[in-house]
């Protein structure tokens, strides 16, 4: 294959988008149309962590509901996409080789992070996906450097993918949905968008200390560390203004080309 595909980040948002029709949602879907078609996807999802680098071999992974207190419709759900147990090799290949010793998961599946965007993405279910965790403790560079390692993938068909979300603190929510956006979250959104926008990863990685209350938009930063490695994998960015659901949780995709 000789199109080197961008890496990408998406914010989730919550489980019921997956059964939600919506601007977001249908952003995902015509983003995919957008893309070039992918033979397999790399999913960095923020709903597997683990205390060291680990990715998922499954050949057949089963559809986690890794959640609970929604609506039956959700818990029906199911991605049957193939795994690609080809693809964690190669990744595990890569990662071991800049130092980064990565576990193999036989067992894992697939969890919402990966299956809400996947399924308006690609509703077929027809591109095989297997998963990267997490490590919520071990910080920026540790998943930059991760998504650096895993560039090459992306002249090998592969779609490195990063869901999480990008402003994400779940007791802060208007559960009434009013469309009000909270000032906190729309000025941590603007920031990360302008140190993009200038290529400043060195002020992105440091966001804990220099971006607008960063643990206000990031209590914990495992809804984070997917953007990390998007942004290790790819090159220049791109957004896609996705606003905010819910007052306060950021929903922008970023595109990394
Ligand atoms: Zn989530």
């Amino acid at each position: 294959m000789s199109t080197t595909l961008p890496s990408l980040f998406v914010s989730h948002g919550a489980p019921t988008l997956a059964v939600e029709s919506n601007a977001v949602t249908q952003a995902w879907g015509r983003l995919a149309q957008e893309l070039p078609r992918p033979e397999s996807i790399l999913m960095v999802s923020a709903h597997w962590d683990t205390p060291a680098p680990a990715v998922s071999s499954a050949s057949k992974p089963e559809t986690i509901h890794d959640f609970s207190g929604f609506p039956r419709e959700l818990y029906d759900v199911r991605y049957p996409a193939s795994g690609a147990p080809a693809l964690a090799r190669r990744a595990k290949a890569l990662l071991d080789g800049a130092g980064l010793e990565t576990a193999v998961d036989p067992a894992r599946g697939l969890d919402h992070g990966a299956w809400v965007p996947l399924k308006w993405m690609y509703p077929e279910a027809d591109i095989p996906v297997t998963q990267l965790a997490v490590q919520s403790r071990l910080g920026t560079k540790h998943h930059h450097d991760l998504g650096r390692a895993l560039a090459p993938l992306r002249k090998e068909g592969v779609l490195v993918f990063g869901s999480g979300g990008i402003v994400h603190n779940l007791r802060e929510l208007d559960w009434g949905r009013t469309g009000a956006v909270m000032d906190w979250a729309r000025a941590f959104n603007d920031w990360i968008a302008l140190h993009l926008e200038r290529g400043d990863t060195e002020a992105l990685l440091d966001y804990r200390k220099r971006a607008p209350q960063p643990a206000r938009a990031h209590p914990t930063e495992e809804h984070f560390d997917p953007f990390f490695v998007a942004m290790g994998a790819g090159g220049k960015p791109k957004r896609i203004d996705l606003g905010f659901d819910y007052g306060s949780l950021g929903m922008d995709a970023w595109l990394f080309q």
